[in-house]
């Protein structure tokens, strides 16, 4: 029989802010550092230690799909690239994650945005007519309240519209199968840089250089967990970032079955760190240097909006008259159920239009970053950070703006809230 426990709860309000950002990751950033800089008074609560998302806790790079925007995402490349801190050496542009954490604390402290660390949303305060007021928290003072104007959800997870009450859609459309998670982890003392240009035509140069060093020790059985594992050079000496560990088959909302897959990411990460020793002659010295904080969740909820942008709409290179942000990012499916990842060419570029910004059922509410609305296959292409971070400007821009017109997010024209994204340095 089911047991429920029945609380009484007398919960503190702790202030009251114009706008609150749930989720500090690029969308979160960005989202709550135009609200800040169009004249709000901005709160963002993160669950973890810094901010960056998974541009830190989760050790990803390369930072894909921000030459084309201008706007925030520029100025942190900026601020990277003039620090020192980039690095170019390898096929792609990567950047040092400690420093990123200090300068997007730098960046909201001089904007004026309050940061609360280590304190996690859980609910979303709702009027009679589901229009979000506040949001509820949990952290080591307990459980306190923050009321606000608008809310915008850049959880990754889409954790504030799915309490909320909006509908959302989660993996494939055939059987909800999610893209596979991973555990991104950085290595030290290796003597490898991936290759500018890859020499083959299938899989990655590192998986060439795996597959040479178990032909030399002459094993033909070895079974890959992943057929395109990435190693990316970071800035500084013989360091590098990996994306090869695979978890197929958990829910990524569950958290028993996230324990599971953290777990068995440590024991494939471990596996990498032997296999690079033992058969890879460039990786003989390697050392792990860390795991990510969280496991990487490449896909969960979808949050569905008042458009949802398909597959169509980016082999077309649509553009909208509300569209917030260019993408030219491939459709990047990492099988669910294979070990094979397909990179679709986006030949033409394509725009998401604010509408997939703006959930249904909930008022007051904006949404960012990989949780907005769009099918399994587009969700493939505009989940990248450069595309996450524009789209939290544009939440941010238009949090602020139906503020001071004092209209709901709804009924805002996101014609015009490109107009001020351009105005402020973004290019859509
Ligand atoms: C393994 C992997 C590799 C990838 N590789 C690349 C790559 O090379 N380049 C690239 O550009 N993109 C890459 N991506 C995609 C990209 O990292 C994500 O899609 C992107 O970071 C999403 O941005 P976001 O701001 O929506 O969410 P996130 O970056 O996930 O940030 C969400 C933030 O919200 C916080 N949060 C979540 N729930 C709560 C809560 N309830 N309360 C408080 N805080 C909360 C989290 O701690 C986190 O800081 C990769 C993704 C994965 C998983």
């Amino acid at each position: 029989m089911q047991q429920f426990v029945e609380e009484k709860i007398i919960t503190p309000v702790k202030g009251k802010f114009d706008v609150i950002v749930a989720g500090g990751g690029p969308a979160g950033v960005c989202a709550a550092l135009s609200a800040a800089r169009n004249g709000m008074k901005v709160l963002l609560v993160e669950r973890f230690s810094c901010l960056g998302g998974m541009w830190t806790s989760g050790l990803v790079n390369p930072l894909f799909d921000y030459e084309n925007k201008g706007g925030i995402v520029r100025e942190i490349v900026e601020i990277i690239n003039s620090a020192g801190m980039n690095d170019h050496s390898g096929p792609m542009y990567t950047f040092d994650i400690e420093y990123m954490k200090l300068a997007l604390d730098r960046l909201l402290r001089d904007a004026g945005v309050k940061v609360l660390f280590h304190t996690m949303f859980t609910a979303p305060l709702l009027t009679c007519d589901n229009d979000i007021y506040g949001i509820t928290v949990e952290n080591k003072s307990g459980r306190s309240a923050y009321l606000a104007e608008r809310v915008i959800d850049c959880t990754g997870d889409g954790d504030v519209a799915a309490r909320s009450g909006a509908p959302f859609c989660v993996g494939r459309d055939s059987d909800g199968a999610c893209q596979p998670m991973t555990l991104m982890f950085t290595i030290s003392h290796m003597d490898y840089v991936q290759r500018a240009n890859n020499p083959y035509s299938t899989h990655t140069d590192l998986y060439h250089v795996m597959c040479d060093g178990l032909a030399a020790a002459g094993v033909n059985d070895y079974s890959f967990n992943f057929e395109n594992p990435w190693l990316l050079k970071l800035p500084g000496l013989h360091r590098g970032v990996l994306q090869m560990t695979h978890m197929r088959g958990y829910d990524p909302l569950d958290p028993e079955q996230l324990s599971l897959a953290e777990a068995e990411g440590r024991e494939r990460v471990w596996e990498a760190l032997a296999f690079f020793r033992r058969y890879c002659p460039e990786f003989k010295n390697a050392q792990i240097e860390q795991t990510a904080a969280m496991i990487g969740v490449r896909e969960s909820r979808r949050i569905t909006g008042e458009y949802e942008l398909t597959l169509d709409d980016i082999t077309e290179g649509r553009k909208f008259r509300d569209g917030i942000t260019t993408c030219c990012f491939g459709v990047d499916i990492h099988e669910p159920d294979g070990k094979a990842q397909t990179v679709g060419i986006v030949s033409r570029p394509y725009q998401i239009p604010y509408r997939c910004l703006v959930p249904k059922n909930v008022g007051n509410l904006l949404t960012a970053g990989r949780c907005i609305s769009g099918s399994h296959e587009a969700h493939a292409s505009y989940r990248v950070t450069g595309d996450c971070a524009a789209m939290g400007q544009a939440a941010g821009t238009a949090a602020a703006m139906s503020v001071i017109k004092n209209i709901s997010p709804r009924e805002l024209d996101g014609a015009e809230v490109a107009g001020k994204m351009i105005v402020d340095g973004a290019r859509i």
